[in-house]
């Protein structure tokens, strides 16, 4: 039988991953049998997974962050979710979001038995009014996106955290995929810029480490608390962590790939990503399309179906929007070749 192959990157325009830095794989085939699940056991993987969580504050404004390496950013959602409904007194919990907020959400508010209110956008924007309509006394947390998955937008997080502080809720930053291109524009959307309870932020995007590797941080260990889980066969005492063995590769890629890249080597992926996506957008644009961005290195166009259909034909991994309109990540593996590539197969439709 014929040896199965992973996929070229040289034409995926479609995802939020990408190829691991080489210390980043590297690190992940060496710790490829470890299990940070059971720190007693695997006690240098658990030493790396503090100085990922060291990290990520660093990259969010955290000088003494709680958190830990997850398996991306759904289980980070979920548990930040699971952290604020555990902490508050409600009987019949919420959540508010914006609609733009990602599908993890939803799976959230399912297994945790929370209703998810999302509020209409403005302007692929979460609208601060229109979410302080949906709280009420059993909101146990407010949502912003920083870096949607869609478009690449930044909510005006400082204001919904305000909204949380008001309402007595927690507030919780998705920035699973913006994470590691924010430190490198204006936006304020970290721990430093507002009153984040809790983030998301995935090394295995943008932070080019191998898969698996999300991050979950809180602003203080006491958010936690309310996760822990009585270990009786293990070492350490107790666990907060959804799963229970997890991946040492994820955790040690993590490490290596934010030693290797933070800062210089991110904020010049930052660089060249969204000069890559605003030179596309432009293509875009003058070929007479609707652009929406970039405002991270994202850009959604509206494409017509049989137009996507054959750039599909063409080996190009591309994808749709809610709104049907084309989607393109520059992530780091997307060169201006390929844009250029991408660019001359759509002037051959
Ligand atoms: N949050 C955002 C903003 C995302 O874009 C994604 C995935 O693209 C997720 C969460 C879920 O992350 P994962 O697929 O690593 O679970």
């Amino acid at each position: 039988m014929q040896r199965a192959e992973p996929q070229e990157f040289e034409r995926v325009l479609s995802s939020m991953c990408t190829e691991p830095h080489p210390a980043a794989r590297e690190a992940a085939e060496r710790f490829l049998a470890t299990n940070p699940g059971d720190p007693g056991t695997y006690e240098q993987v658990a030493r790396l997974e503090s100085e990922a969580v060291e990290m990520l504050g660093a990259i969010t404004g955290l000088s003494e962050p709680e958190g830990y390496v997850t398996s991306g950013g759904t289980e980070a959602n979920i548990q930040a979710v699971r952290i604020a409904r555990n902490r508050a007194d409600a009987d019949d919990p919420n959540v508010v979001a914006p609609e733009h907020a990602h599908f993890s959400f939803r799976k959230a508010a399912e297994i945790l038995g929370v209703e998810l209110r999302t509020a209409p956008a403005t302007d692929y924007r979460a609208d601060v009014d229109a979410m302080a309509e949906l709280i009420d006394d059993d909101t146990v947390c407010v949502v912003g996106v920083a870096g949607t998955t869609e478009y690449g937008h930044v909510d005006p997080i400082p204001a919904i955290a305000d909204l949380a502080a008001d309402a007595g809720t927690l507030c919780h930053v998705d920035a699973a995929w913006g994470g590691f291109y924010l430190p490198f524009t204006d936006h304020r959307w970290h721990f430093g810029h507002a009153d984040v309870d809790t983030l998301t932020i995935d090394p295995h995007k943008v932070g080019q480490a191998a898969v698996p590797a999300g991050g979950l941080l809180a602003r203080s260990a006491d958010l936690f608390e309310g996760l822990a889980i009585d270990t009786p066969y293990l070492e350490s005492t107790s666990q907060v962590t959804l799963t229970g063995t997890r991946s040492g590769a994820g955790v040690a890629s993590a490490v290596a790939a934010m030693e290797a890249l933070w800062p210089e080597g991110y904020r010049e992926a930052y660089d060249r990503e969204m000069a890559n996506a605003e030179w596309l957008a432009e293509q875009l644009a003058a070929r007479g399309h609707d652009v929406v961005g970039p405002e991270l290195p994202l850009v959604a166009a509206d494409l017509s179906r049989p137009m996507t259909a054959e750039l599909r034909e063409r080996g190009w991994r591309v994808s749709k929007t809610g709104a049907d309109e084309l989607r393109v990540v520059c992530m780091p593996h997307v060169t201006r070749s390929m844009l250029r590539s991408f660019v001359a197969d759509l002037d051959w439709y």
